[in-house]
């Protein structure tokens, strides 16, 4: 950990954070839909009006549009201004953590790839393949130049991805229906990648633990069976980023229990 930064720096990577979170928002917009995201640019998703320069900054335009297109009046979503400042915040949490170097780089890559992955999943039930799986490539990359070394990478991505794999396997050949995507053993074999497999435990025990609270208080509260709870790669989302800041003391705490 380093000192606490200078507020110049602190706001340099907190606006740069803003921009990506902006190229994140079109990315779980446009990646579902099967658009490129690198042509057309910004547009209504209503109206379909291109967006000037001005109702593209990030978190103020839509404060300053009060969450409404300019011509056509339509809603816009609450999504982006929230993955705008996530983004934001992380950037400068990140920064601040871990100091300049790869495993910087890796941690911010894989953060805004789970940002992703939860938006996506929460509002199409889906793990695009075009995320997870270079997403395990990249992981797998920084391994040799970051924490947590290539075995370590290696063995993360190969028991993230098999254990889901054979409890999705498993369920199926039980209830004869699909209980777990293909995405969800695709999305941990990801952060297996980046993360190492003793965090990827700690990811799929945390996602797990709060999928039953999540999916327990839904069914109490009279909102769906356990089958329409919120979908797994949410979970997994934050199980993993949990993992990934305060992992290594969570898993001392967990094996000193024993
Ligand atoms: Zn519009």
């Amino acid at each position: 950990m380093t000192e606490a930064p200078p507020l110049l720096l602190a706001v340099f990577a907190g606006a740069f954070g803003a921009l990506i979170g902006s190229f994140l928002n079109v990315c779980i917009h446009r990646l579902p839909r099967g658009g490129s995201i690198v042509w057309p640019s910004s547009a209504c998703p209503h109206c379909s009006r291109e967006l000037s320069w001005y109702e593209n900054i990030p978190v103020v335009s839509y404060l300053f549009l009060r969450a409404k297109c300019r011509t056509c009046k339509g809603a816009i979503s609450i999504r982006y201004p929230f993955v705008e400042a996530l983004t934001s915040v992380m950037f400068v949490l990140a920064w601040w953590y871990y100091g300049p170097g790869p495993l910087l780089a890796s941690r911010l890559i894989f953060g805004c790839l789970l940002i992703v992955l939860f938006a996506i999943d929460l509002e199409h039930q889906l793990l695009p393949n075009a995320i997870t799986l270079p997403g395990i490539a990249i992981g797998f990359a920084f391994s040799f130049f970051a924490e947590p070394g290539w075995i370590a990478s290696l063995l993360g991505l190969l028991a993230g991805g098999g254990i889901l794999y054979l409890i999705a396997v498993t369920y199926y050949w039980i209830r004869h229906e699909e209980g777990l995507g293909m995405g969800d053993p695709k999305m941990l074999a990801m952060i297996g990648a980046f993360l190492g497999w003793r965090l990827t435990l700690v990811t799929l025990m945390l996602a797990s633990l709060t999928g039953s609270v999540v999916g327990l208080g839904l069914m109490a509260a009279g909102k769906g069976t356990m089958k329409y709870a919120l979908p797994f790669g949410c979970f997994l989302a934050a199980g993993a980023a949990i993992a990934a800041g305060a992992g290594p003391p969570l898993l001392d705490w967990y094996l000193g229990l024993f």
